[in-house]
């Protein structure tokens, strides 16, 4: 009974569930590189390049097992350049009675998955991927008929149920959330703490040049190159991270700093995402350092609960929704993503500081991507569906169930709430606060007219007047809605003019520099 094992390039790890039976004396592992998926966007140059190196590494860690590989790169010839065609043609290669798989990340391929025994005339066994703590069944029996979910309740569930940070039935510490804690700006003498990056070897040296003569014109620096392909290698740097970063996750998680990506982020998603890390590992690495006394619980928590709690919640809800939930836009949102999103070639700093971020390193930490680029899409009005397509094109660990909630209900609020109780938006005085970012800018937060007041904040109030009808009765926009409220219509008159004439010249094809016609 010879399987055809199918590995897709986010299942790279040991024990995800179409290997975990795996007969080395019989069935053969497929692995292919396909142009159909790397060009679904035009992803940034090293996503493709972690990608393609992390699945070459594995492949060969496999063969180092015993296990037979058949690995169709993607300059294969004859290659059909699509997941169906090499798995049909695998099938012809290979003398064997059935075909497993683990599900995918994206409801696009699940779907495709779907017609495959059919099409293909072979059984597929499509097993559920279970290197997440919450099952599908979970997520949909905790959600049950609710019409808008709250993570904080979903995280208390999976504290519960992974027993991290457990005292019997109890929080350690007495709490289940130690966020107040964690809203500090950076000191004046700041030092980030040093980041592990790792030098190509010739594998990605390879895919590296692959990548450079057919992606070209893809987004962002190919080089240098400095994440981990390997698990080994991304077992470092999680060892580092929880040595050298976590004490200070908590407390300067909000903070943005020109210059500094990374500050104290885990610098783990990309491989939490592909399998190289598991959820549990790494949130098991930081409940021992707390309980070692090498990190402060307020840091601990924070981190576990992005991953037992944001990253699972923000699944669940992609599975449970999908597909019509990408379909919704309850703003009504309809604006063109502007062309600087690409170029970073814009006046607003915060913006080309956080574009340029995203450009070199295939990452922005959390925050530049909410309060920075999504906050900026959502007060502007961008559809959704444009700005979905940039987040899954510029990030390194962007892929569609972690990508797509992010940013349709976090950061745009076109679920209507479903996922968040309210949408994120902010004023040029968070950013302010938050970063040094103001300081290098052509505009200022504390300019209220003219060409020189901070878009941030003319936008903030010009969304909240806008959206009155639909955003008015949010209780947690109580407060801002009373500021609105304050002024008087010669104010109110004047930011919904200068907002708008900014907003008629952003451009969703040329560098046009967006300052406010008056
Ligand atoms: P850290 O700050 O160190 O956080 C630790 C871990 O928590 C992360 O590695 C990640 O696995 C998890 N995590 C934290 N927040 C979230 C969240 N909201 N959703 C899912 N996981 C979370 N994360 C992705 O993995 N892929 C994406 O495509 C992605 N797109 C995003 C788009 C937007 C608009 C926003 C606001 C967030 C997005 N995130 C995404 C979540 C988060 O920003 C990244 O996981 C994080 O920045 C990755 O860097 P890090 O490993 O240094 O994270
Ligand atoms: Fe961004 Fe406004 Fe600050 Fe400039 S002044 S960096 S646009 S928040």
């Amino acid at each position: 009974m010879a399987k055809l094992r199918f590995i897709l390039g986010d299942h790279l790890s040991r024990s995800v569930a179409a290997l975990r039976d795996i007969d080395p004396a019989n069935d053969v592992v497929l692995m292919a590189e396909v142009g159909s998926e790397s060009t679904v966007v035009g992803f940034h140059k090293q996503k493709l390049v972690f990608i393609y190196s992390a699945m070459r590494h594995f492949a060969d860690e496999l063969r180092e097992e015993g296990i037979r590989v058949d690995y169709v790169r993607l300059d294969a010839e004859g290659s059909t350049q699509s997941l169906e065609g090499e798995l049909a043609r695998a099938l012809a290669r290979h003398w064997v009675d059935g075909v497993v798989v683990t599900e995918p990340g994206a409801f696009r391929v699940r779907d495709m998955m779907n017609g495959w025994s059919e099409r293909l005339g072979v059984p597929v066994d499509i097993h559920e991927d279970d290197r997440f703590v919450c099952s599908h069944d979970r997520f949909a029996s905790w959600a049950g008929d609710r019409k808008s979910l709250r993570m904080e309740f979903f995280y208390r569930e999976m504290r519960r149920l992974t027993g991290f940070l457990m005292q019997d039935e109890a929080p350690e510490g007495g709490q289940w959330n130690f966020d107040v804690d964690n809203r500090e700006s950076l000191p004046p003498d700041y030092q980030p703490p040093r980041r592990l990056r790792f030098e190509p070897d010739a594998t990605t040296r390879e895919v590296i040049d692959l990548v450079r003569n057919r992606y070209a014109k893809n987004f962002g620096d190919l080089e240098p190159f400095q994440w981990a392909v390997t698990r080994s290698g991304a077992l470092d740097a999680l060892d580092h991270f929880i040595a050298e970063a976590l004490l200070g996750f908590g407390t300067y998680q909000d903070a943005m700093k020109t210059g500094e990506p990374f500050l104290h982020h885990g610098l783990l998603s990309p491989y939490l995402n592909v399998g190289l890390l598991t959820a549990a590992e790494v949130c098991a690495a930081a409940e021992r350092a707390y309980l070692e006394g090498h990190a402060p619980l307020n840091a601990v928590e924070g981190f576990i609960r992005q991953i037992i709690g944001w990253r699972e919640y923000i699944r669940g809800v992609y599975w449970l929704k999908m597909p019509e939930y990408a379909q919704t836009n309850e703003l009504d949102a309809h604006r063109d993503l502007p062309w600087f999103y690409w170029s970073g070639n814009t006046r607003m700093n915060c913006m080309a500081q956080a574009i340029g971020d995203t450009s070199r390193h295939a990452y922005a930490h959390h925050i530049q991507r909410l309060m920075v680029t999504g906050n900026f899409a959502l007060l502007a009005g961008i559809e959704p569906a444009q700005i979905e397509y940039w987040y899954l094109a510029v990030y390194i660990d962007a892929f569609d169930w972690v990508e797509l909630p992010n940013v349709h209900g976090m950061v745009m609020f076109a679920d209507g709430g479903l996922l968040a109780s309210k949408p994120y938006v902010a004023s040029g005085a968070y950013i302010n606060r938050m970063s040094d970012y103001c300081g290098n800018c052509f505009y200022s937060p504390k300019i209220k007219e003219g060409e020189r007041a901070c878009p941030f904040t003319l936008l903030y109030w010009n969304f909240l007047m806008e959206n009155r009808p639909k955003l008015g009765g949010n209780r947690r926009l109580a407060m801002p809605y009373r500021n609105l409220d304050r002024m008087d219509d010669r104010q109110r008159g004047l930011i919904q003019m200068q907002a708008r004439a900014f907003l008629n010249g952003l451009s969703a094809t040329a560098d046009e520099d967006p300052a406010p016609q008056l």
